[in-house]
């Protein structure tokens, strides 16, 4: 049963929406020395808690490094039963995707670690972890797509990055998927992948014009997903 659910999420922007919908407020210096943020509040007899990368620079701490030290240290220190990342991702015209599409992942991989050795190190570098096992039949309820959450720490695509991509029949490109997998595996918490599309990998277009257009779209539609997957998580406790 779900009481206590736990959201990492990169980008303020894409948090933004929801954290004002439902209204929690932020717990200042949680994590410190960390930079990760913590808001907070219950829902529907729910505790909410909804953790932030932090910024550096002045910027969104984005990719790897800071969504697993956020997953670490949220699990850690909150213990929730469910941890839910939230964010933007790119997707595929070719699988079918549109702008603002919102899908649930159904795995995690990385695509950018390109380990020479046997079989053992290339599963361990491209990770393959598994998603909360609530995850389908969510997806099915609520009508979202499903797809496999491909993560890198870049933005662009490379064409060695397209072709582990493929090989591996990823579908959702991100910066943080895997990296919140790899942690959640290691804890044996559940995780669920809620990815909203800015932007398709194949569409020609350049991807940070393309991410930039769409990002206030695609994170209304997170808002809008998130809103009816709470209500469903908390409906069936
Ligand atoms: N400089 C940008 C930073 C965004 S990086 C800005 O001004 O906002 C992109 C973020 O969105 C990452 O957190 C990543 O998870 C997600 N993302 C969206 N589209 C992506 C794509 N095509 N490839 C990789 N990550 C993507």
């Amino acid at each position: 049963m779900m009481n206590n659910i736990c959201y990492v999420v990169a980008m303020r922007a894409e948090a933004e929406p929801f954290i004002k919908k439902y209204g929690i407020k932020e717990v200042e210096d949680f994590f410190a020395p960390l930079p990760c943020q913590l808001y907070e509040g219950m829902v529907n007899g729910m505790k909410l808690s909804v953790v932030l990368n932090g910024q550096q620079h002045g910027s969104d701490l984005v990719g790897c490094e800071a969504a697993s030290i956020a997953t670490m240290a949220a699990i850690q220190k909150l213990n929730p039963d469910l941890i839910i990342n939230s964010g933007t991702c790119g997707a595929f015209l070719a699988n079918g995707a549109g702008i603002a599409d919102v899908y649930i992942g159904n795995r995690a991989m990385f695509h950018d670690r390109r380990v020479p050795g046997d079989d053992a190190w290339s599963t361990q570098s491209i990770g393959n972890y598994p998603v909360w096992e609530g995850s389908k039949q969510l997806a099915e309820d609520l009508g979202f797509k499903t797809g496999k959450v491909t993560t890198g720490s870049s933005l662009d695509m490379q064409p060695c990055d397209l072709k582990m991509i493929q090989e591996n029949g990823g579908e959702l490109k991100d910066m943080e998927g895997a990296a919140v997998g790899f942690v959640c595996s290691l804890f044996g918490k559940p995780v669920l992948y809620v990815k909203s599309v800015t932007d398709l990998c194949d569409s020609g277009a350049e991807t940070f014009e393309e991410f930039s257009r769409n990002l206030g779209k695609a994170c209304e539609a997170l808002k809008n997903a998130n809103e009816r997957i709470i209500e469903h998580l908390s409906a069936q406790r």
